[in-house]
């Protein structure tokens, strides 16, 4: 059965046509009551009312898959909710409350194969990859579960987004879709660890809107070897060119977040070498807090030591974004989400 959750608009258009001999009225009907006004129940628009049982028979071979949410936790800038999938496997997702409006972090896959030493869902292993509809599925129980006015979209939770490349841009691009949820590329950004490959079959799509935002964490191979495995595959030489050859519209920066870990990667030496590798590159460095998870090896970042490592950067003449210490308290901040079973996720 086809998910009406992995197609824009126009998709649908030409399943209607294959499929019931409609197309683009019928299309925009549907797609406006469901994802645009989250009433997955179309059957009584006026577009059905002369069709007979056309819309019985379109409900019956089109799935809608339905927002199953079942753990909420937050605050009031920090929000997670947990949704339950088909098979009873379970993701994480959680909306940010910025300045004036929300943003949501979805998850791209159950679980990870990453292994970031910094990480809850990374010691879970990859279970498997989710669907687009899975991904979409999260924006469509924000806005129209708990209805909250989602307007950016981030792929930075559980998962690795270039390890589940197609479905992530699938998903993109219905969330895109004027005629549904309206979240252009430009209001979205891909994550990663780095994953070169990845980055240069996304870089190929040419997709000069969606933002990239790469995680770095250490600007030396010794380091980032025992930070984020992936780098002993792609080491920094490698990222750094991928980074250079990535196409990018004028103007156009990749973020390099770098979360601070106390004592770990914080020196003056850490910030000499974080400059050396951004030197040239067409990059913005996001600062974020390290956020124990339930088993944290490290103690968390306070605000006083964003300051500081970014007063460093600075000096150097990099552009710093910073991120305080958010959602911590709900297992919500970067790294956190997910975790082993046994843990209690
Ligand atoms: S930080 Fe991201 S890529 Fe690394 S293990 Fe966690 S979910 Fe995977």
């Amino acid at each position: 059965m086809h998910s009406l959750f992995s197609m824009t608009c126009g998709d649908l258009e030409n399943w209607l046509r294959l499929h019931m001999g409609k197309g683009a009225f019928h299309a925009k009907a549907i797609y406006r009551e469901v994802l645009d006004l989250g009433n997955p129940d179309f059957g009584g628009l006026s577009a059905f009312e002369k069709s007979g049982d056309l819309a019985l028979r379109i409900a019956g071979k089109l799935e809608i898959p339905e927002a199953r949410i079942v753990e909420t936790a937050g605050t009031e800038d920090s929000f997670k909710f947990v949704t339950a999938l088909e098979d009873d496997l379970r993701i994480e997702s959680v909306i940010l409350t910025m300045d004036r409006h929300e943003t949501l972090c979805v998850s791209t896959q159950v679980g990870c194969r990453m292994g970031c030493a910094f990480c809850e869902t990374g010691t879970m292993g990859l279970i498997r990859q989710l669907k687009t509809e899975e991904i979409v599925l999260q924006v469509f129980s924000a806005r129209h579960q708990l209805k909250r006015p989602v307007r950016n979209v981030v792929y930075m939770g559980m998962g690795e987004p270039l390890d589940n490349l197609d479905a992530v841009l699938k998903a993109a691009e219905v969330l895109a879709d004027q005629r549904g949820f309206n979240i252009p590329l430009r209001r979205q950004t891909l994550s990663t660890v780095g994953l070169v490959p990845g980055m240069e079959k996304l870089g190929a799509r040419r997709l000069k809107n969606l933002h990239l935002s790469v995680s770095l964490n250490a600007a030396t191979n010794a380091l980032r070897d025992v930070l984020m495995p992936v780098n002993r595959a792609f080491p920094l030489e490698r990222l750094r060119k991928a980074i250079e050859d990535f196409p990018l519209p004028p103007g156009g920066a990749i973020l390099l977040a770098y979360v601070l870990i106390p004592g770990v990667n914080d020196s003056r030496e850490d910030a000499k070498a974080l400059t050396a590798f951004a030197s040239g590159l067409p990059v913005r460095i996001n600062l974020i807090p390290y956020n124990p998870g339930r088993e944290g090896k490290w103690p968390a970042t306070e605000d006083e030591d964003i300051h500081r490592f970014g007063a460093l950067l600075y000096e150097k003449g990099l552009f710093v974004r910073k991120r305080w210490s958010r959602g911590r308290e709900v297992m919500a901040g970067c790294g956190q989400l997910g975790g082993r079973p046994e843990s209690g996720a």
